[in-house]
């Protein structure tokens, strides 16, 4: 058969087959007793869907509701039940929530930035949730606030940043492909119907660059609260953080500083403690993303 009309005849039967389809359905009806119109009858599933944009479960978003505007998540480590680090009068769930809402209004003012906080209030929630809502809400950058305890070693002070290491992050991408092989997106590019070393790869790809953004905002702290925040000796530090792990979204962890020295955990507790750590946390950010942008 000339390939033209091979052509010809399967665009004929795919006109053809639901005619022929129905007539044997009426066909059938008749010889079943069946009546034609109850064959006929149309069934019509009606699902509720969330309006576009506005998916459940998420924090708002605050700032310009220009999406073309980077993202910031900030994760105030901790709440509800899990006080996190404690010593005399101070509980680290308490002092990440001070610390992430000052950093908010912070860049609120500001301008240009959107922010949108994990909770904004002594809710609980689990590490992956998390990682997650950044991911979700498409975030360029997430930063996630705690404080430590050195026990009784009172002396110990010093914040520092933590980023995932690069043993937990290639592991994660293992475990994040394994977890989202039916249908997920990682940096756009669609995972679904790829093989599973297709997705590891992708993701292993995805990871690498959040990484090297990941690195470049810890140093951009670094730098940036360089005079401005008292810093651990060992300041940059790596840890298999599950709340990092996310494998599309540059994430750093902040631990802001002891909780089990009063006076650090005075000053993180202050007004004057809070602006002082947003003012330079703003202009890391601000930094990062200026550098993401080209600018
Ligand atoms: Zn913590």
């Amino acid at each position: 058969m000339a390939p033209s009309m091979q052509y010809r005849l399967q665009i004929a039967l795919v006109f053809i087959a639901p005619v022929l389809l129905l007539a044997g359905l009426f066909g059938l009806g008749s010889v079943l007793g069946v009546e034609a119109p109850l064959l006929a009858r149309q069934y019509i599933i009606r699902l509720t869907l969330p309006d576009a944009g506005e998916m459940v479960g998420l924090p708002p978003v605050e700032g310009p509701q220009d999406p073309g505007r980077p993202l910031v998540v900030i994760d105030a480590g901790h709440g509800g039940h899990d006080p996190g680090a404690s010593a005399e009068g101070v509980r680290e769930k308490t002092l990440t929530l001070g610390l992430a809402r000052a950093l908010r209004d912070r860049l609120l003012r500001e301008g240009g930035v959107r922010v949108a906080l994990t909770r904004d209030d002594d809710t609980f929630l689990v590490l992956e949730e998390r990682a997650e809502i950044a991911r979700r809400l498409g975030a360029d950058l997430f930063l996630s606030i705690h404080a430590d305890s050195a026990g009784d070693k009172a002396g110990v002070t010093g914040a520092s940043v933590y980023t995932l290491s690069a043993n937990a992050s290639s592991e994660a991408a293992a475990r994040f492909a394994a977890r989202e092989n039916s249908a997920d997106r990682v940096n756009g590019v669609e995972l679904a119907n790829q093989d599973a070393e297709v997705n590891a790869i992708l993701v292993d790809l995805a990871q690498r660059r959040s990484q090297a953004g990941s690195d470049e905002f810890a140093q951009l702290i670094l730098r940036e609260g360089q005079g401005t925040l008292q810093f651990h000796p060992q300041s940059l530090r790596s840890a298999a953080l599950v709340v990092l792990k996310s494998p599309d979204v540059p994430s750093a962890l902040f631990e802001a500083g002891f909780v089990s020295n009063p006076e650090e955990a005075g000053r993180l507790a202050s007004p004057e403690g809070q602006a002082r750590f947003a003012e330079a946390m703003a202009r890391a950010i601000r930094i990062y993303f200026a550098r993401q942008a080209g600018v």
